[in-house]
Parts: structure tokens; C-alpha cells; sequence
């Protein structure tokens, strides 16, 4: 599972974070430190998909393989 991070459109809510800390690290100011695509490490999905819908202005997006 692979997912598609667009920065642009983050406010900071830190949600994502909150359900993912190790997968979805925020930077110095609270927005999401991501952008781009990323692999999710196995095992991992369901905590990703978590944190993808705790987010409310729709950064994530999920790229089933
Ligand atoms: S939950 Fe969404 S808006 Fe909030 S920090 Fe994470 S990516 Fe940004």
C-alpha cells in the first residue's frame, strides 16, 4: 500500500500524527513533514488508514497496489 501526501493543502491540525506518530511526523511548526508518495511498511496498513481518515482536509490519499 502506497500513499500520495499533497502539503500544499495542510493545516496543521496534527490528527494524522496523533493516530500515527512513527508514520505521519509533523514538522517544527505542526503541519505534516510529508509530501510525495510513500510506501507503507507491512503490517502497517491499518494504522495509515487511521491516520488518513483522521484527517480532515483530505492530504492523504491511498494508492492500492
Ligand atoms: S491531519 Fe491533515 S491537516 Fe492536520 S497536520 Fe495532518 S496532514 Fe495536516
Amino acid at each position: 500500500m502506497r500513499i500520495r501526501v499533497d502539503q500544499s493543502v495542510c493545516t496543521g491540525h496534527a490528527m494524522c500524527n496523533v493516530q500515527s506518530p512513527e508514520l505521519f511526523p509533523l514538522d517544527d511548526v505542526g503541519y505534516t513533514a510529508l509530501n510525495g508518495e510513500y510506501e507503507i511498511p507491512a503490517g502497517q496498513e491499518e494504522s495509515a488508514r487511521r491516520a488518513v481518515a483522521a484527517c480532515p482536509e483530505r492530504v492523504f490519499s491511498i494508492i492500492e497496489e
